[in-house]
């Protein structure tokens, strides 16, 4: 046995008090597992890892909780979660690790539902068997190069995820996982297109900060960038389906920009890794001026919503602006759509009926489509009805 490294971040004034553990959570992503302890104060903490076999061992002084630490399920590379209370009265807890990694240590504020959270970060090592990219769809086996016409790229982003539930209906429906299934159904719709290609930014239930999602857009070259919510009130007759484009000035309405904020507030609540921020990105963010970006996103929007207005009503029937940080990607027309409220009981009906969320989909599919009939794809010259498609070198047998 012998110890790899020793992380010692260690915060006395929560030892006197005492502290409890009261949640442990696990999470897997194509990039590698997350564990989270949620605390209902800061956490003191120790973190270590060792190795034959591989273990990741995390202290928290003073505190209780071995029975919520006992139902923790090991999950991606950690096989198996232990724990122990130790004589000095601090928790133990014991992560069986598939592979030696070396964990980023980071804490959480209070966020939402959440109370202090450490934060156990794990990816997987470069050059290891990686989980294919989430949602980028391999194409048939590579051998030899050809050019071939470019399919039309939507990026579709499931919002939230993971540590962050997002909004939660009545009846306990969580908007992370409807948000997933309708972007799967909007991406099997756009997938079996024509000369379209659908890329999820998450496919599973893990959290990507808000800029990574944009990352994987750009990364994809996508030709638009379709974030797919579910909205929330307190006061549950409000509802509607709403569209939203990013405003680089103010917000089109007093509730816009309560939303803006609520959305914004989940990389708060979903835990993003520090590593994440990139400066070359940083600095694509900051230029918001491309007015036919801004013109191609209203159009895209505006035609969703005639599409949404059919199944659903329409809270606003204009597409509203404010500031998401999701839809700041200034080269590619970006809508933020909050396909229904799930706070309202009709409408959360309508978000766990598969053929409702069915006809939500088709709806959003709807205007993508039309927008593409009628717009040019960038770097094109040719609009998608008018033949005469975009090239792009791609692998082929
Ligand atoms: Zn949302």
């Amino acid at each position: 046995m012998r110890v790899l490294c020793l992380l010692t971040l260690c915060c006395l004034a929560s030892v006197a008090s005492g502290a409890e553990l009261r949640d442990l959570r696990l999470w897997e992503s194509p990039e590698g597992t997350r564990v989270v302890f949620e605390l209902d104060r800061v956490p003191g903490h120790k973190v270590f890892t060792l190795d034959n076999p591989a273990r990741i061992v995390i202290d928290l002084p003073a505190t209780r909780g071995l029975q919520t630490a006992h139902a923790a399920q090991g999950k991606g590379d950690v096989r198996s979660v232990r724990a122990a209370e130790r004589e000095d009265g601090s928790l133990r807890v014991v992560l069986d690790m598939a592979r030696n990694v070396e964990p980023r240590v980071f804490l959480l504020d209070p966020a939402e539902q959440y109370g202090h959270r450490l934060v156990l970060d794990m990816p997987i090592p470069e050059g290891a068997q990686a989980v294919p990219e989430a949602a980028v769809h391999a194409g048939p086996p590579v051998v030899a190069e050809a050019w071939q016409p470019r399919p039309i790229v939507v990026a579709i982003d499931a919002g939230h995820g993971g540590e962050d539930p997002g909004a939660i209906g009545k009846s306990g429906l969580q908007e992370k996982n409807v948000a997933l299934d309708l972007a799967q159904r909007l991406a099997r719709l756009v997938n079996a297109e024509p000369g379209f290609r659908a890329v999820l930014t998450r496919d599973g239930d893990y959290y990507l900060g808000l800029r990574e999602r944009v990352t994987r857009a750009r990364k994809a070259q996508a030709d638009l960038f379709v974030s797919v919510h579910a909205n929330a009130l307190k006061n549950r007759s409000m509802r509607g389906s709403a569209v939203y484009v990013v405003s680089p000035r103010g917000a089109s309405s007093e509730h816009a920009r309560w939303l803006a904020r609520r959305e914004n507030a989940a990389d708060l609540v979903g835990g993003i890794a520090l590593e994440n921020k990139d400066d070359e990105l940083a600095a694509v963010l900051i230029d918001l001026s491309q007015s036919s970006t801004m013109e191609a996103s209203f159009d895209v929007g505006g035609r969703m919503l005639q599409a949404l207005g059919k199944v659903n009503q329409l809270q606003r029937t204009q597409v509203q602006q404010a500031a998401f940080v999701v839809l700041k990607a200034p080269d590619i027309p970006s809508v933020l759509v909050e396909t229904a409220f799930i706070t309202n009981p009709t409408e959360e009906k309508l978000l766990r009926d598969p053929a409702g969320k069915q006809r939500l989909a088709q709806s959003m599919f709807l205007g993508i489509k039309g927008y593409f009939e009628s717009y040019r794809p960038r770097e094109s010259g040719r609009t998608v009805a008018g033949a005469a498609p975009r090239l792009q070198k791609v692998r082929t047998e």
